[in-house]
């Protein structure tokens, strides 16, 4: 049973865990099993592990909302896709060519600032063949971007 599982189990349980420092606190509306209670205490080391990484990707998902409101593109949206409201917007990889939404839909709609996606034809020459292609540059914050 991972530290996972334990916190899992006390969410079912009605409770809650919550960290301050070292210490792990308990809050449910009714006391919890004292056998669930040892296993919380027996394995403190990892559940506070847990909550600490879950705790730091919450705050790292909020940096990256908070950089899209601002309309910059974070480092890692590396990819293209094309919002059915929208248009062509930077995204992260893995996201399908083509979406019905996307994740600056919300700056659209309330008017915050938008990435710029500019594409334009090109015949650049590789390895001295002229190759057809579509260049992409984005325009964040630090400047344009393939
Ligand atoms: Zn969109």
């Amino acid at each position: 049973m991972t530290a996972s599982d334990l916190i899992a189990e006390v969410q079912q349980a009605g409770g809650q865990i919550h960290t301050d420092g070292e210490h792990l606190y308990l809050m449910a509306p009714d006391p919890l099993p004292i056998e669930l209670r040892e296993r919380l205490r027996e394995r403190k080391a990892e559940i506070l592990a847990e909550l600490r990484q879950r705790q730091a990707e919450y705050e790292a998902a909020q940096q990256i909302r908070c950089m899209r409101e601002k309309g910059t593109v974070p480092e890692h949206y590396s990819a293209i896709t094309i919002c059915s409201h929208c248009g062509p917007v930077p995204i992260f990889p893995g996201v399908p060519e083509t979406v019905e939404g996307c994740v600056w839909c919300f700056n659209r709609v309330k008017g915050l600032p938008m990435p710029r996606v500019r594409q334009r034809r090109f015949r650049p020459v590789v390895m001295g063949r002229t190759v057809a292609g579509v260049q992409v540059c984005i325009d964040g914050d630090k400047g344009e971007r393939a």
